[in-house]
């Protein structure tokens, strides 16, 4: 965009709420460039809250609460997010019909159960001689743990997200999945999906950052509240399946409005 000459970045990824914050665009510029290494002070919080919270807002406007994540209990959505690795849910979710008919969505029988049956039963997810011995990893430090799933929930967040992130498989989504989800702690969950919707909303530096720093950026940004955050990470995935794909359908785009990207 050029203005009095110069060149400008475009703003309109703010949306209105931004475009009434002139006076902190200079400061902006350099927190929306450099989100990922720099604290945004108060006043440029409270913009940057505004701007993801107006993207926030009109996902949960168009397609609704999305009640994540689907397991009836703590341990199947545990074993829900290491089934998912590179595979869509209809997938896991017929893996998780199959453990659950033979009863075995319950910490000490999966542990224990024959290893060929696992696999077999896991089969549908893809990748079952990985995902069995993640799966295998994950319930031995939940036996370090008495198999107790409410004590782990009570740790210190950085203890309980170190102690998941030590387990051999379990990498930041996985972990943050299980925190977010199972043990309902306020944790922001960063996917492809994530970076892909923000880099075509104009936060460019998010296709080249590492997981934590996009991680920092939300939960900086956004209040630590773990509904918002269960919310906002299914509206995200939700979004990206269905509009802002690979090829975007960006007619009649919720986002249409604010999207730099948009076609
Ligand atoms: S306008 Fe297009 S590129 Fe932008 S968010 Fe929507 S679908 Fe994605």
């Amino acid at each position: 965009m050029v203005e009095d000459g110069k060149e400008h970045p475009d703003y309109s990824v703010l949306g209105e709420h931004g475009r009434r914050c002139k006076s902190f665009v200079p400061q902006l510029t350099r927190v929306l460039a450099m989100g990922h290494r720099s604290s945004p002070n108060g006043r440029l919080r409270g913009v940057l809250r505004s701007a993801v919270l107006e993207v926030h807002d009109l996902l949960l406007a168009a397609y609704g609460p999305q009640n994540w994540w689907p397991g009836d209990t703590p341990f199947e959505v545990i074993v829900g997010a290491v089934l998912t690795q590179n595979t869509a849910w209809r997938n896991v979710a017929q893996a998780i019909g199959n453990l659950k008919r033979e009863n075995l969505l319950e910490p000490k029988a999966l542990l224990h159960a024959e290893p060929d049956r696992v696999k077999a039963l896991i089969t549908p997810a893809g990748y079952y001689n990985v995902k069995y011995d993640r799966l295998m990893n994950l319930l031995r430090f939940l036996d370090g743990q008495g198999m107790d799933l409410e004590k782990l929930r009570r740790l210190p967040l950085d203890e309980l997200r170190a102690g998941l992130l030590e387990v051999k498989g379990v990498g930041p989504e996985t972990a943050d999945s299980i925190l977010l989800y199972a043990f309902q702690r306020p944790v922001f969950v960063v996917d492809a999906y994530t970076r892909r919707l923000f880099f075509r909303l104009g936060y460019e530096w998010m296709e080249r950052a590492s997981y934590d720093e996009v991680q920092r950026f939300f939960m900086e940004a956004l209040p630590r509240d773990t509904s918002l955050y269960n919310e906002s990470h299914a509206l995200i995935v939700v979004h990206n399946k269905d509009t802002c794909k690979k090829k975007p359908l960006c007619e009649g785009c919720c986002l249409w409005s604010l999207c730099p990207a948009r076609r």
